[in-house]
């Protein structure tokens, strides 16, 4: 008898029974950062898996592993448009103008002032710049921050409809949608299958920057489900953590239902550190910037100052305070985010020869 192979757990067959494009090279990299980890004192060993890096549409980035799902399910549904919505500086939109792009859709992208600073040219380099390059239709608005559903997308949707065109709406981070958590449960799956194959050391330890939720979410779920006691770290970058943290919960519960019904998700297993957003979405603080700093000084890792950089302060401050235990094997799961560094260049010098 040919050895038995073990069956696939019910989630994962379900999961790949779930049509999705094909919008990334393949499973993101996993990179090894020595020069971080001997800086935090060779307490813990530091990797990266680089979704920064993980498609050729647009920069890529988490956005994009969410979208495989959402634009599958807008193209079954005949849609003519993509609508969403996000703040000037929005990694999300661009990944919706460049996935709607590349599939030969439409992409309407409303986008919002949820950062209240205006930097040099924020509102016409980085993200935005890329959005109006792909030909997206980009529509300003003042609207402030927050990562509920919001009603400036309804106009664009009714004008479409009128027009004869069929809008699919994506909600902001592509998160609060049905199929939003699992392009981050099927990360876990793509690295439980790369810890094999690359013969990596088991990373029992994923941390994450959380905003609209959905990422954090399905990681969560991939863990819980794989049943190997990963833990799953948060870091709010919202400055609302409690909305976060609600749409986290809610994102990872309706996910895991989706997936395995007997499938439950502990509030243990819903964990967000709340002390590094800097106050503010959007806008970073001392320790965004010093943490920027050491992965750009040590692994030439470059991080943003309106995610990563604050994922990245709170990475080093939980191996430096031990809340990461010495001998753990961390794996920071970097989401993107670079294109908006050029928006805010203001916070890192180069003024001394005007
Ligand atoms: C959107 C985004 C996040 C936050 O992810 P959510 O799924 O919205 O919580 C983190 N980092 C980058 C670079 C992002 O674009």
């Amino acid at each position: 008898m040919p050895c038995a192979t073990p069956p696939t757990p019910a989630y994962q067959e379900k999961l790949a029974s779930i049509p999705k494009e094909s919008f990334l090279f393949g499973p993101s990299p996993i990179q090894c950062l020595p020069r971080l980890t001997a800086a935090l004192g060779d307490k813990v060993r530091i990797y990266a898996k680089r979704d920064d890096c993980s498609s050729g549409l647009a920069y890529g980035g988490n956005k994009v592993r969410k979208l495989e799902y959402l634009v599958a399910d807008a193209k079954a549904k005949h849609a003519t448009h993509l609508v969403s919505v996000g703040g000037v500086q929005s990694n999300h939109t661009r990944a919706v103008t460049a996935t709607a792009t590349a599939s030969g859709l439409n992409a309407v992208t409303v986008q919002e002032k949820w950062v209240p600073i205006d930097p040099p040219l924020y509102d016409q380099t980085g993200n935005i710049l890329l959005s109006r390059l792909m030909g997206g239709d980009v529509r300003l608005n003042n609207e402030p921050f927050h990562i509920g559903h919001k009603t400036a997308t309804q106009e664009a949707f009714a004008e479409i409809e009128k027009a004869g065109g069929k809008p699919y709406y994506i909600p902001a981070g592509a998160s609060d949608h049905e199929l939003g958590g699992l392009g981050f449960t099927n990360f876990v799956v793509e690295l439980a299958e790369q810890e094999q194959t690359l013969k990596l050391p088991f990373f029992d330890t994923l941390l994450v920057c959380s905003v609209t939720g959905s990422s954090h979410a399905g990681l969560i779920v991939g863990a819980v489900a794989e049943g190997r006691g990963r833990k799953v770290i948060g870091i709010d970058a919202s400055g609302k953590p409690a909305e976060t943290k609600a749409q986290v919960a809610r994102i990872a519960r309706n996910t895991a239902r989706l997936l395995d019904v007997k499938l439950v998700i502990p509030d243990e297993a819903i964990v967000l550190d709340e002390r590094f957003h800097a106050g503010i979405y959007g806008i970073p603080g001392p320790g965004t910037i010093e943490a920027m700093k050491l992965a750009a000084r040590t692994d030439a890792l470059i991080t943003d100052p309106v995610y990563e950089g604050k994922s990245m302060d709170g990475m080093i401050q939980l191996i430096k305070e031990g809340t990461i235990k010495p001998g753990s094997t961390v794996l920071y799961v970097h989401l993107g985010g670079q294109p908006a560094l050029n928006a805010y260049s203001s916070y890192f010098g180069g003024e001394e020869l005007k």
